[in-house]
């Protein structure tokens, strides 16, 4: 089962990661974008992390409805309201329980996606974050490890895809031949689940 220390874990793992790996999703994002997608979300989860530490909210939805909250109110760019509504969304399915399964937390991340499809208007194969999460969420009935090679394989097939969401729709045909900066990021957050459970361990 999975308790809200585990959330805590993912949540401050992908902080790190994301930390690590800012200079690449900005790189990625001064391709095809306006190169700020890595500090974007180095300030959202510099400001997760602040807040869990401050609230230490105490179930799983808590935790992710928290981190949600603040990527909402603390990143400016696109990616903030998407990556916030998949919190958000996936904290409050999962209700206010003091543990979940990991069956129960592949359905409310799958809700969690779903919403961020609403939001977004993005469908698997437009070259977003969606094209990590949808195949991460699908493969996670079979463990994190497999949701995180989902993931970071959705992510690698983002590179022939035109753009057809987002600033990167913008340049058409050019947008061909890079990889997406937000799927990048949704790997790294899938990948972190997998860290997070080692580190439980
Ligand atoms: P901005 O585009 O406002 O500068 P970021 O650079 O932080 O925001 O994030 C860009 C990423 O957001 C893209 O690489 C893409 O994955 C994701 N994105 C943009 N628009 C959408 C959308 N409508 N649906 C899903 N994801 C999107
Ligand atoms: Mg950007």
């Amino acid at each position: 089962m999975l308790d809200a220390d585990f959330f805590r874990r993912w949540m401050a793992t992908t902080a790190a990661s994301v930390e690590r790996e800012a200079e690449r999703l900005t790189a990625l994002d001064s391709a095809i974008g306006d190169a700020d997608h890595g500090s974007n979300l180095q300030r959202g989860f510099t400001a997760v992390r602040a807040a869990l530490e401050k609230e230490a909210p105490d179930t799983p939805g808590a935790v992710l409805v928290l981190a949600g909250r603040q990527l909402i109110s603390t990143v400016g760019g696109a990616s903030g309201p998407l990556y916030g509504t998949l919190l958000r969304r996936t904290g409050k399915a999962l209700g206010d329980e003091a543990e979940v399964s990991e069956e129960e937390l592949a359905e409310a991340l799958r809700a969690g996606v779903d919403g961020v499809m609403a939001l977004g208007g993005a469908a698997p194969g437009d070259k977003t974050m969606i094209d990590a999460l949808v195949p991460a969420v699908d493969a996670l009935g079979e463990g994190f490890a497999a949701a995180r090679a989902a993931a970071e394989e959705g992510a690698m097939a983002t590179v022939p895809l035109q753009a057809r969401k987002g600033r990167a729709s913008y340049l058409g045909e050019r947008s061909i031949g890079h990889q997406d900066p937000g799927a990048t990021s949704s790997a790294l957050l899938i990948a972190s689940l997998q860290e997070a459970a080692e580190g439980g361990r």
